[in-house]
């Protein structure tokens, strides 16, 4: 199967988030399972320090965006390790910036532009670079268009004829969202404006066009597939989603062993695996502590936490129970993150009253965030919503007991230690449902008497680390997706 995996963002060659991370391994794994992917993407400034060649293809193109025409350049690359080709989208005055969507915290005012511009790149390249294409894969708003492109203004030409396009949400909250006048540089008809494709509360709406133009839609969990469909976890679009329940799935992200993998990892202080993990977590728990500056107290349980400082992720309700429980219960926190200055403030507080027993690193840190997948006991993750999560996965794999809220992702991979989930042998970390300070002390609570059996933690340790949540299992599950896709497509041009 031909693939081309279109994205605003792929790792090593520019991430803001789990996008990258989903963009950068699943196509590696298509191509071991015998498939021909192959990735475009924009050149950004970031892109240039990705540590891979990248060539110039001496192909232009020129784009209409709105009443102009803009010229683009197309360059080439691969994935490391790899032969899968990743072509760049190189247009210095809209990708040669420092940030990817935005500058100082606040996004650019011609994403809309820019994001049109890339859309109607990725489906001229097909033609430029003579790339058969069986699938087209988009991910997110930035490449919403692709797939309304590809149905109104490609349709009827051989090349474009039979390709089928899916697009992922990797997270329902950002949707690309733009005055109704830049409707006017997509160049679509004003007629395709309206509350059933492009339009959403008169505002245009570039993750809508995908959902509605989009052969199949998949989402980063199963759950998380069912919860957009109503209003809680909807972000205004559950009643598309609901028309469009037919082709919409979940398949969960995998996580990378050649990057998380505590048998092989350059950055702990020990290596371990499941018959060692004992002496390998107890060493990378010690030089934890002394890293961030907490007592060396093997015995004293320390939770991690890694992750953006936002609302999405619960922060709020640790910040509390780190609070109740700072003053009197013997337990150590160990928070990195970056983001909202409310959360930053809050938790600098909690260093400053109980050094002791919380350190904190603002910062974005890959060494230290396998430093804490490793060297802590318990691993936090309290979100309000999680499409897929991947924190949960590492920890797991690290012998690091999650804690979370039952939602989207979390609620796909973390069984609850229950007495009969213990008994069955399923259990693997420790999850709630209500989204309140109480029911995580509580849970919280649950995980530290646990801590204490050894037999029971050792348990929870072990099934979690024997688990495979590799990118194998679900590229297997993609292909499967792209296989229906295309054949719904064949149907429906029967029709
Ligand atoms: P999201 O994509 O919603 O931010 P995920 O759990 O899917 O959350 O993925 C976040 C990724 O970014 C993980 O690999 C996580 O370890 C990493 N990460 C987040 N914040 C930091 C940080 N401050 N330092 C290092 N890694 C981080």
């Amino acid at each position: 199967m031909n693939i081309l995996l279109a994205t605003s963002e792929a790792v090593p060659f520019s991430k803001t988030g789990g996008l990258a991370d989903v963009c950068g391994a699943l196509p590696g794994q298509l191509a071991q399972l015998g498939h021909s992917p192959a990735v475009i993407l924009p050149a950004y400034r970031q892109s240039w320090c990705c540590g891979q060649p990248i060539e110039e293809l001496g192909i232009d193109f020129i784009v209409p965006i709105g009443s102009k025409t803009v010229t683009g350049h197309l360059l080439q690359s691969t994935m490391p390790g790899t032969d899968v080709p990743v072509y760049l989208v190189k247009q210095d005055q809209y990708y040669d910036r420092d940030g990817l969507y935005q500058a100082d915290g606040k996004d650019y005012i011609d994403n809309c532009e820019r994001f049109v511009f890339f859309s109607r790149a990725v489906l001229e390249a097909i033609r430029l670079l003579d790339l058969n294409v069986d699938l087209l894969h988009v991910n997110d708003w930035q490449t919403g268009l692709v797939p309304a492109y590809l149905k109104i203004e490609y349709r009827g030409i051989p090349r474009y004829e039979n390709i089928a396009s899916l697009l992922t949400i990797h997270n329902l909250a950002y949707q690309g969202q733009f005055w109704h006048w830049d409707m006017l540089l997509t160049g679509l008809d004003w007629k395709y404006f309206n509350w059933h494709q492009m339009e959403f509360h008169g505002y245009l709406n570039l993750l809508k066009t995908g959902l509605v133009f989009a052969d199949s839609i998949n989402t980063v969990s199963p759950r998380y597939a069912q919860e957009i469909q109503s209003p809680t976890l909807g972000c205004g679009l559950e009643g598309t989603l609901q028309q469009r329940r037919d082709v919409l799935s979940g398949i969960l992200n995998g996580m990378d062993p050649s990057h998380w993998n505590p048998a092989g990892d350059p950055h702990l202080a020990a290596d371990y695996d499941v018959d060692s993990y004992r002496e390998g977590k107890a060493a990378c728990k010690a030089a934890l502590q002394e890293a961030v500056g907490l007592p060396q107290r093997p015995e004293v349980p320390v939770v991690g936490l890694i992750g953006r400082l936002c609302q999405q992720k619960g922060i709020e309700l640790v910040v509390e129970v780190m609070k109740q429980w700072a003053p009197n219960r013997d337990v150590q926190w160990v928070v990195l993150g970056t983001g909202d200055a409310e959360y930053h403030k809050k938790l600098e507080d909690l260093v400053e009253r109980y050094p002791q027993k919380v350190a904190v690193r603002l910062e974005f840190s890959g060494p230290l965030a396998h430093q804490i997948e490793a060297g802590a006991d318990m691993f936090l993750m309290p979100s309000r919503y999680e499409p897929c999560g991947l924190n949960q996965m590492y920890s797991l794999a690290y012998g690091t007991v999650p804690v979370v809220r039952a939602t989207g992702g979390l609620a796909d991979t973390i069984v609850d230690a229950r007495e009969e989930t213990l008994v069955a042998g399923t259990a693997n970390g420790f999850s709630f449902g209500e989204y309140s300070n109480l029911a995580l002390a509580e849970t919280l609570d649950r995980a530290c008497q646990a801590y204490q059996d050894k037999e029971v933690w050792n348990q929870l340790v072990t099934t979690g680390m024997r688990q495979d949540w590799s990118w194998n299992r679900s590229a297997r599950q993609y292909l499967a997706l792209y296989a229906r896709t295309i054949e719904r497509m064949k149907q429906a041009a029967h029709v």
